[in-house]
C-alpha cells in the first residue's frame, strides 16, 4: 500500500474504501499521534478497524527493519513495499533538542566521491508520504523532534516536488506543526533546484555541501560542480539570501590533504564574501573504500586558525552518529528496488 501522508481526503477515502470522508481525516490524526495499527485505531468504529487491520495491519507504508543506537544518534533502516530500503536517523544536542535526519531518495545520482550514499547511484525518488512516514517513525521512538534536516540519502532538490510536498505536510497545523524555520534543506550545488527554492519562497534553511570553493579541487571531488560551477552556484545564493535574508550554512567536509591548506582557506573567505554564512567544517568520517584520509588533528587546528584570522564565522561539528555511518554522507543500503 502508498504511504497514506500527503495524499488527499478523497484518496485515502478510496484506498481504504472507507464510508464516510470524516474517516480519513481520524486516520491522519492517528499517525500523527503515533498510532500506525488500525486496530489501535479505537476513534474508529470496530468494524472497521478490524477490516482494515486484516487487510494491511500497519497504516504506513514502510517498517523498521533495523534500529541502531550509538553516540545519541538513533538510525532507522526502513524498508518500503517494493523492496527499497533507506536510512534515516533521529539526532540527539544532548540538551534536549531532537533532529530528524531524513532521505528524500533512494541512493543518489550525484556520485559526490567522498560520500557513501554517491557509490549507490539513484534507485528511486521517494514519495512525498514515503520522507514523512520517516519523521513518524522517528517521531514514534518517544521524544519530541523540534528539527528536521535533509542530509540522509539523496539530493532534496533533484526530487523537488516531493521534497517541498513532505515540507508542507510536515509543517500542516494539523500535522506535525514544524516550523519552516526548523527545517534545512541540504544541497551539494544543484542550482536550478535553488533557484526554484528561491521563486517558491517557503521559509526554509538552506545548508550548501561546499568542500572546496576551488573550481578545479570541485569539480574532481564533485561532478555537480562540473554542471554549476561555484561562479554560479555564489550567484544563485546570493539571489535565495536576497529572498530569504537568513542566514546560509556552507557544509565544508575536511578531506586529509585535499581542502585543509592555507590556499583553501584562502579561497574559502573569498566564496564568503558578499554572503552571509555560517561555514560548519566537517572533519570526514572515513568510509574505507572511498580512497580518502580523515584530516589530522594538527590540520584541522591549522585550518580553524585560518578561518579565524580570516574573520569566518564557523562552526565544528564532530558529527554525532558517526559510530552507526548515521553521519553526512555516510548512509548507504542495499535495496532490493532498482530505478
Ligand atoms: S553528498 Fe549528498 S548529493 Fe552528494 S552523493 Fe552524497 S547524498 Fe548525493
Amino acid at each position: 500500500m502508498e504511504s497514506l501522508f500527503c495524499l488527499k481526503n478523497e484518496d485515502i477515502v478510496r484506498i481504504l474504501a472507507l464510508d464516510k470522508p470524516f474517516q480519513a481525516k481520524i486516520i491522519h490524526q492517528n499517525l500523527v499521534k503515533g498510532v500506525f495499527d488500525f486496530s489501535q485505531m479505537t476513534s474508529l468504529p470496530k468494524a472497521l478497524r478490524e477490516r482494515l487491520s486484516e487487510k494491511q495491519g500497519s497504516a504506513l507504508s514502510g517498517k523498521i527493519i533495523r534500529k541502531e543506537t550509538a553516540d545519541s544518534a538513533v538510525k532507522l533502516a526502513v524498508e518500503f513495499p517494493d523492496g527499497a530500503i533507506i536510512e534515516c536517523v533521529r539526532l540527539s544536542d544532548g540538551e534536549g533538542r531532537y533532529t530528524a535526519c531524513l532521505s528524500s531518495q533512494v541512493g543518489c545520482a550525484m556520485g559526490c566521491a567522498f560520500c557513501k550514499t554517491g557509490t549507490m547511484g539513484l534507485v528511486r525518488n521517494l514519495t512525498a508520504g514515503e520522507i514523512v512516514e520517516q519523521f513518524a517513525l522517528l517521531s514514534s521512538l518517544g521524544e519530541r523532534i523540534s528539527h528536521i534536516v535533509f542530509m540522509g540519502m539523496g539530493e532534496a532538490l533533484q526530487n523537488f516536488t516531493a521534497a517541498m510536498d513532505a515540507i508542507k505536510e510536515l509543517h500542516r497545523e494539523d500535522g506535525f506543526g514544524i516550523s519552516y524555520r526548523k527545517m534545512t534543506i541540504s544541497t551539494c550545488g544543484l542550482v536550478p533546484g535553488i533557484k526554484k527554492l528561491t521563486e517558491l519562497d517557503i521559509p526554509v534553511r538552506l545548508a550548501v555541501s561546499l568542500v572546496s570553493s576551488d573550481d578545479e579541487t570541485r569539480s574532481r571531488i564533485m561532478r555537480i560542480n562540473r554542471a554549476y560551477p561555484l561562479k554560479e552556484l555564489k550567484s544563485a545564493l546570493i539571489s535565495f539570501q536576497r529572498h530569504q535574508d537568513r542566514r546560509l550554512t556552507l557544509e565544508y567536509c575536511m578531506l586529509g590533504g585535499i581542502n585543509t591548506s592555507h590556499d583553501s582557506a584562502a579561497s574559502l573567505a573569498e566564496f564568503c564574501k558578499g554572503l552571509d554564512v555560517l561555514v560548519n567544517l566537517i572533519p570526514w568520517n572515513p568510509v574505507p573504500e572511498l580512497g580518502f584520509d580523515a584530516p589530522e588533528e594538527g590540520e584541522i587546528r591549522m585550518f580553524e586558525n585560518d578561518l579565524k584570522k580570516l574573520r569566518i564565522n564557523y562552526t565544528i561539528r564532530r558529527s554525532k552518529g558517526q559510530g552507526i555511518s548515521g553521519a553526512c554522507g555516510q548512509l548507504a543500503t542495499e535495496s532490493k528496488a532498482r530505478g
